[in-house]
């Protein structure tokens, strides 16, 4: 590789941005939105009941995540149903779950 080409993968390290991604992430509330998200497709209903959460705070929380591109979503008539948003979400929380627990 040669060196401009380096200089410029370099260039995306982006401190400032990867922060807000840190801080999207840094609410349990919304940890557990994802947790849900990640095993299915889910509505705002049904995040709502699995985490007893009211639907202004659960739509909240949802807001933040998809300004962060942390969660896609797919309409089905009326309904608004919530995916992760690429592989990388999945290995963010997969790699903040084992460095948890190998403590
Ligand atoms: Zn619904």
């Amino acid at each position: 590789m040669s060196a401009s080409r380096r200089d410029k993968r370099d260039d995306k390290f982006i401190p400032t941005e990867m922060a807000d991604v840190f801080k999207a992430l840094s609410d349990p509330s919304r940890l557990r939105i994802l947790y849900e998200v990640s095993k299915t497709d889910v509505c705002v209903h049904e995040l709502c009941k699995a985490l007893h959460m009211s639907q202004t705070s659960v739509s909240h929380h949802l807001r933040q995540l998809r300004a962060q591109h942390l969660v896609n979503t797919r309409r089905a008539g009326r309904e608004i149903f919530y995916m992760l948003a690429s592989s990388h979400v999945t290995e963010l929380l997969e790699t903040a779950r084992r460095h948890v627990e190998s403590d």
